[in-house]
């Protein structure tokens, strides 16, 4: 039996919760139980990032202390998994979690005993937003290439990690397969970055700047570990990595597949620094590294602080929850970015849910009821597209997973209804009943097409 661990990434909590990450989840759930039924183990996790600077930045400007702030969003985060329907196994939260600060403690002194951290001055640009410091070459007119915002100066003594030592292997892991990163074009940008030479990474940041938010640094409680180090830990923490439960035994260990989904954003932090990270402490790394496109909305960036995002919790309540899964896989592609409108959610609602699936369902049942006595008759139709799309979707579906291509997954699904409905289209059974030996009342449409409503929609 093949033991399947798959992970989404940490949101940030500086703010509510945005359909982008939405996204993520959806793709997890949907990979977490075909696996399922596949008869795969597969164990779900998803958590929260606490302990972002950000997170402390945007407390303040909101005039609310950390821990309750952080509290706050966190609980959004996370009800937005039972939303979408998502069913999670684990939910690390990386403030609150007894497990998370354990194993961040054991990973840090299993790099330690390898030699991989030590301690010099630091002068660099930091994005508060990326959480990361930028090279003047890689910002775009001083500014951040995410952000658009100018990063600050920081000097201070920073633990660093020894990424350097970690370049050769790593491309040898990735060019190999051993550590599978989709799509090709992220696996090349991965390459392309170890190949440009990997310098040393700081992972620590003085107490001071981190206002006293974080974890400490073992044996130097003057500094926090780097938000990064701390939030890709996870993926070990969460398995009792700290606490030498079994669950890491089982999962990280002893899994066939670990697949970290992820968005391109983030994807040097889970392609080169965390593997670096797993190959200090001698660990084993993922084998698989997911990195979707982003969504737009409106053509416009989803920005928390721009008020630019859709909220998911109030798209599933206006529209149910079908609608905005079924659009996440039917139209995000599996690479490159997609644009969402609610204009977008409801005509592939009503093309595929409501006519396709909706109208199906509805025709068989009225059919079945009006002319056959409401039992489904045994022998089966001579309907042979049909018969072959029923046939060939299990393996397309499968292939497109593996594939981690849902639109191609989604796209196999809808080929039965589609043949389904042209074969009743194209034999008319009502027209057959009408001929055959009963009598019957003069044909009306046993169904009724129906439709969602444009409803309207904030900012839309
Ligand atoms: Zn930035």
């Amino acid at each position: 039996m093949t033991r399947t661990y798959i992970t989404t990434t940490l949101p940030y909590v500086n703010a509510r919760p945005h359909l982008g990450f939405g996204l993520e989840l959806v793709q997890a759930d949907v990979l977490a139980r075909h696996r399922r039924l596949r008869g795969d183990e597969v164990r779900l996790q998803t958590g929260t990032d606490d302990n972002a600077l950000k997170n402390v930045l945007a407390a303040e400007a909101a005039g609310v202390g950390v821990r309750e702030f952080v509290d706050r969003n966190a609980e959004a985060f996370v009800a937005l998994a039972g939303t979408l329907g998502v069913a999670a196994d684990d939910v690390i939260r990386t403030s609150r979690d007894p497990r998370h600060r354990a194993g961040v403690e054991r990973l840090w002194r299993a790099c330690a005993a390898s030699g991989d951290l030590y301690r010099r001055h630091y002068e660099g640009l930091y994005c508060v937003g990326c959480e990361r410091f930028y090279a003047e070459e890689e910002l775009r007119e001083g500014r951040c290439p995410e952000h658009g915002t100018r990063p600050g100066l920081v000097a201070e003594e920073n633990w660093f990690f020894r990424l350097s030592r970690y370049g050769e292997r790593l491309r040898e892991l990735i060019e190999t397969g051993r550590l599978r990163i989709e799509p090709a074009e992220r696996r090349n940008e991965v390459l392309g970055f170890i190949a440009g030479g990997l310098e040393d990474l700081s992972v620590s940041r003085s107490q001071a700047r981190a206002r006293g938010w974080g974890i400490p640094v073992p044996d130097d409680p003057d500094q926090v570990v780097y938000v990064w180090w701390d939030a890709l830990g996870n993926y070990v923490t969460a398995l009792d990595f700290g606490t030498d439960g079994e669950a890491y035994e089982r999962w990280w260990t002893g899994s066939d597949r670990r697949l970290h989904l992820l968005g391109k954003d983030v994807l040097r932090f889970h392609a080169v620094y965390w593997p670096a990270m797993l190959l200090s402490a001698g660990l084993p790394l993922p084998t698989e590294i997911y990195a979707h496109g982003h969504l737009t909305v409106a053509n416009r960036k989803i920005s928390k602080s721009a008020g630019t995002g859709v909220d998911p919790e109030a798209l599933v309540a206006a529209y149910g929850v079908d609608p905005v899964r079924w659009w996440l896989l039917r139209e995000v592609p599996r690479s490159g970015d997609a644009d969402f409108t609610v204009d977008r959610l409801i005509a592939r609602t009503n093309d595929e849910l409501v006519n396709g699936v909706g109208n199906l369902i509805s025709r068989v049942t009225a059919m079945v009821a009006k002319y056959r006595d409401g039992r489904v008759p045994e022998t089966p139709a001579d309907a042979p597209a049909l018969e072959a799309a029923c046939r060939q979707t299990p393996d397309l579906v499968d292939a497109a997973l593996a594939d981690l291509d849902f639109r191609r997954a989604t796209a196999a699904v809808w080929a039965i209804v589609d043949a389904a409905n042209r074969h009743i289209d194209e034999t008319r059974p009502w027209a057959l009943a009408r001929r055959g030996h009963r009598p019957q009342p003069p044909w009306t449409p046993p169904w009724r097409p129906w439709s969602v409503p444009a409803a309207p929609w904030p900012g839309n």
